[in-house]
């Protein structure tokens, strides 16, 4: 009591308020008076009010806030005479919540008529986040026991939806990754000691986040630089701990001063228009939860002494380090409160083969460290605490799925050769060495786009000449006698640097991006041919440029190539056993230009996410676009085929490497184009085979020839039939 006395009078000369007062909820759906400065004492733990009557009853029961200017003549304004309120005016009042829980409401009253302003209002919400650990952590004031369990912990079956970023249907346990640091302690004791702590928190946090910057030399999992160098900046930023040290000079303990600010500048950042300090607000969160850490001494939830085999987890937002910091053999999925389906995370979680929902808002409300939780990645589920119908519907999905990951293996050694003989080649895409362990799981031909820029683009820095051909040599061990194909850098567009080069466009995907910025920059291409060259001295190199949409450009990037391979003769160096130099194609008018550039390539790869693009001119990033343009239309299926016969009459192999490729149906329809060699992501390749191995080609060709002129969105009903009445699995 003494303690909750010592806060009122805290908050009140803090706010320059006549009044403070604390009510806490109790069992019954009441608020009780804990606390007061300012009204009559009396009233303490005697005054009560039912949830939703009075103004109190009112906040809890909203959850939100009420600014008053003259409380009286509101029309929940119950008077109670015991308190002695009668001289207040101005009334402020601010939900204590935690999980969406109201546990209590904090005021502040004025005599004088006027409304708070809006800092007072979020200053005193900070407050509020701050009361939530005193009264949630039971210390200082003993909660009702089942306000506790039926109000604060949620324990009821949740179900919440978002946005699938990484296939897959995964079981498991709960591990939050930002999970507060409980703060036992709100008010300082011995101020100068608080802030001893608090300085020397600062100084560890710093030191070790110099180190993490400067250990960081551009290996794969190096963490992003932006995100280091804005941990950087806010770690130094003198304004941050001066805010830090006067909220500990105000009588708060050094953790508590560092949630209060970080809240704060949480709460204004929140209003920002601008989305890139809106973005910054993860890095705000992290670095104040490191801090946080500094002072409490906490372990990371990998060395939690009961981080399960199965680990579930939770994050507002990773980025790609902070997820292969964890043992990913005990982590089944992940699920994110923001990020963004090309988050950098996305990619690594695919390669990983974990299951990732996105944009899973305020799911962290509903969820208790530890919780059963079942993640869809295909369909953007998330149940938590499933019922047991649920959890039996997904174990069933599960074996189901397995059952069939079981008979593609089977197939995995054997080539998908055809019913009348055509041998159809299936490589892999691949882009992070933890694909390449894939190449033997699946049992893929090769690798038919190798994309380089996924390097650059987890790496904290530009990575070096060494560290590239390290990279790349990697890579070809991998692939052994298959071959493996690098696509040289595809980087501006949304595929952005964090150490800058790339800056921002209104149209990003037909922007200075791919060869053209190669070209305008081209040392860093250079750069990486060297790196390939080096890596690939004595072995096979084949190599592609994407984006080009002009013979010329192609011209450019190969002189780029022989003037390297001639620096590397000149300086005595060897060079690979043989060089095939390949050219995307990705953009509409180089196909009008295609009888001129196929006698200057070894071959041709359609990379057909952004050709489908530029061909409907359909953002492929655009969710609201899916279902506008097929893949399987006349046009874009004839103007494929005009692709497949003029490689044809050129003898210039010719492949395909866009997602399109790993659906069966699409990939089925790419054969009867005349495609033999097709690039797909990994996990596609056993359901494509098989279908491949049933498929009988002379007959789908004849079938297909009455499709390309049909007036028709799409022939994909047609071509279903088809692979419904050869019985082949598509
Ligand atoms: C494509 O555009 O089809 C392709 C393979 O390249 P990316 O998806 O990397 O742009
Ligand atoms: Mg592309």
């Amino acid at each position: 009591q003494s303690r909750l006395d010592k806060l009122v009078n805290t908050i009140a000369s803090t706010m320059e308020a006549d009044v403070c007062s604390i009510y806490i909820r109790r069992a019954g759906n009441e608020l009780e008076l804990y606390a007061t400065k300012g009204l009559d004492l009396k009233a303490v733990h005697k005054t009560r009010l039912k949830i939703g009557v009075g103004l109190v009853g009112e906040i809890a029961e909203l959850a939100k806030p009420l600014n008053l200017r003259d409380a009286p003549t509101h029309p929940k304004f119950v008077y109670r005479p015991e308190t002695g309120e009668d001289p207040f005016h101005s009334f402020l009042g601010v939900p204590i919540h935690r999980g969406g829980h109201v546990l209590g409401v904090v005021v502040v009253q004025k005599r004088e008529e006027r409304e708070y302003s809006i800092e007072v209002q979020e200053a005193l919400e900070t407050i509020a986040t701050l009361l939530t650990e005193v009264v949630a952590s039971g210390q200082v004031i003993h909660l009702d026991e089942h306000v506790i369990e039926t109000e604060v912990r949620p324990t009821r079956p949740y179900k919440q939806g978002g946005v699938p970023f990484a296939d897959g249907l995964a079981f498991g346990h709960v591990v939050l990754h930002d999970a507060p640091v409980a703060i036992t302690k709100v008010v300082a004791e011995d101020v100068d000691a608080e802030l001893g702590r608090l300085s020397t928190g600062i100084d560890a946090m710093q030191k070790q986040i110099d180190a993490l910057l400067s250990a960081s030399d551009g290996s794969l999992v190096g963490e992003s630089y932006d995100v280091l160098e804005t941990y950087r900046m806010f770690a130094r930023d003198s304004g941050w701990a001066r805010r830090m040290e006067e909220a500990v000079q105000n009588g708060l303990t050094a953790e508590a001063a560092v949630r209060q600010v970080q809240s704060d500048t949480r709460a204004r950042m929140m209003r920002q228009k601008d989305s890139f300090l809106r973005d910054r607000l993860h890095d705000l969160d992290d670095l104040a939860n490191r801090l946080m850490r500094h002072l409490v001494g906490d372990v990371s939830p990998m060395d939690r002494p009961d981080f399960p085999e199965d680990a579930i987890i939770l994050a507002r937002n990773l980025g790609p380090a902070e997820l292969l910091d964890y043992d990913t053999k005990r982590v089944r999925g992940v699920i994110l409160e923001e990020g963004a389906a090309n988050n950098h995370v996305v990619i690594v979680a695919r390669a990983l083969g974990l299951p990732m929902i996105g944009q899973a808002t305020e799911i962290r409300d509903h969820v208790n460290e530890g919780d059963l939780a079942v993640i869809d990645g295909h369909q953007g589920d998330i149940h938590i605490r499933p019922a047991a119908d649920v959890v039996e519907f997904y174990e069933d999905k599960l074996a189901m799925q397995k059952k069939r990951k079981a008979e593609l293996e089977a197939h995995r050694d054997e080539p998908a050769i055809t019913q009348d003989g055509h041998h159809i080649k299936l490589s892999m895409n691949a882009g992070l060495l933890v694909d390449l362990p894939n190449l033997d799981e699946v049992g893929a031909d090769g690798i038919g786009l190798f994309r380089t820029e996924l390097q650059f683009m987890i790496s904290a820095t530009m990575p070096r000449l060494k560290a590239q051909s390290h990279f790349y040599t990697q890579v070809l061990d991998a692939a052994g006698d298959r071959p493996g194909t690098f696509r040289t850098l595809d980087l501006g567009g949304d595929k952005i640097l964090p150490y800058g080069l790339t800056r921002r466009e209104d149209n990003p995907a037909m922007g200075l991006r791919a060869i053209r910025l190669a070209l305008s920059r081209p040392s860093m291409l250079r750069y990486q041919l060297r790196a390939l060259l080096k890596a690939a001295e004595g072995r096979n190199l084949n190599l592609m440029f994407p984006m080009v949409s002009e013979v010329d450009e192609f011209m450019e990037a190969r002189s780029l190539l022989d003037s390297e391979m001639e620096r590397r003769l000149k300086i005595g160096k060897g060079l690979p056993y043989k060089i095939r130099v390949g050219c995307m194609l990705e953009v509409p008018s180089l196909v009008w230009n295609i009888r001129t550039l196929l006698p200057h390539v070894d071959f041709v790869s359609v990379g057909s996410n952004d050709l489908m693009q530029f061909f409907f001119a359909a953002d492929r990033g655009n969710p609201d676009l899916n279902n506008y343009y097929d893949f399987l239309s006349p046009s874009l299926l004839s103007f494929l085929k005009s692709i497949v016969m003029e490689c044809h009459k050129r003898n210039v192999s010719l492949s395909l490497c866009g997602e399109a490729a790993g659906r069966p149906l699409e990939a089925m329809a790419l054969i009867g184009l005349g495609f033999r060699n097709i690039s797909l992501p990994p996990a596609s390749i056993g359901a494509v085979k098989l279908m491949a191995q049933r498929l009988h080609v002379g007959e789908l060709e004849k079938y297909m020839a009455g499709l390309f002129e049909r007036s028709d969105h799409s022939v994909r009903m047609e071509l279903k039939m088809f692979a419904e009445n050869q019985g082949l699995p598509v």
